[in-house]
């Protein structure tokens, strides 16, 4: 049997009122599969990635999530997500490391939602997988912007998802601590068979991790390998040599 797609999305479109802002999306993310979503602004990427997280329902087309219609869809634990905003980051907000970490164990469970000692497990090995673990005491007030990251990251895989979908994640990070960031998303990609698929402005450095490029401006403009990217002239038509240059410099 041929494995199953982790999503598939099919013929998709979807309006605000009258503004239509995805037409006729079709693609298909496998196993291990690392897509960096790229786009200029306003080209529907956040609401692709709230569609594939069934915050938004879809105007036509459908999707499938791990083979099944995302209409019935109800295992979220596969899908971890690292939201563009987070507002209980705010500095003032009286949380340790371990605390914010255990919210993504506890959403999942029914009233009354306890911490037992499988779950501090898990918490830990999150923590230990970022290298994180020796903060887990302190409070997020306390912590670098970079680490703070690092811990919603922890939040988002604590229940070993498939997959992890993240919306400029590294958009308020600085380059040096932006490269580790991308540096521990290779590992779960590579190491823990995580598929990703990341929406970034950072298309200089995306092409050093990601396998896969999507390219989305309310349409698919391309979606297949870097390779076949930076060697396509359908792409140096559409984008010139100077953008298509910028996405492929890096890439080995
Ligand atoms: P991107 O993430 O690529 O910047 P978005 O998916 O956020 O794009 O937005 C796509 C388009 O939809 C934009 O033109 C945006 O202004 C519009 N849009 C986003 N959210 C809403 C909303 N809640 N109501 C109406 N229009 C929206």
């Amino acid at each position: 049997m041929p494995p199953t797609n982790i999503i598939s999305v099919n013929n998709l479109s979807f309006r605000y009122q009258a503004r239509e802002v995805l037409n006729g999306i079709s693609f298909d993310v496998e196993k291990k599969d690392y897509i960096g979503l790229v786009g200029p602004n306003g080209s529907g990427k956040t609401t692709l990635v709230k569609i594939i997280l069934g915050l938004l329902i879809p105007g036509g087309g459908s999707i499938n999530l791990f083979g099944q219609d995302i209409s019935s869809f109800r295992d979220h634990r596969k899908i971890g997500y690292l939201p563009q905003k987070v507002p209980a980051m705010t500095p003032r907000f009286p949380a340790t490391v371990k605390e914010i970490v255990s919210l993504g164990i506890l959403v999942d469970k029914k009233f009354p939602k306890y911490i037992y000692k499988s779950d501090e497990n898990r918490i830990d090995e999150a923590l230990a997988l970022l290298d994180i673990l020796n903060i887990k005491d302190r409070f997020i007030s306390e912590i670098s912007g970079g680490q703070q990251q690092r811990v919603l990251l922890a939040r988002a895989i604590v229940n070993k998802p498939e997959v992890l979908i993240l919306d400029e994640p590294t958009a308020a990070l600085d380059p040096e601590v932006r490269e580790r960031f991308f540096a521990v998303l290779d590992h779960l990609n590579k190491d823990e068979d995580m598929t990703i698929l990341i929406v970034t402005h950072d298309i200089g450095s995306i092409g050093k991790y990601a396998s896969k490029l999507l390219y989305l401006d309310k349409r698919i403009v391309f979606y297949g390998s870097f390779g076949d990217f930076c060697l396509s002239e359908d792409i140096t038509n559409f984008f010139g040599e100077f953008a298509q240059h910028i996405i492929c410099h890096r890439h080995h």
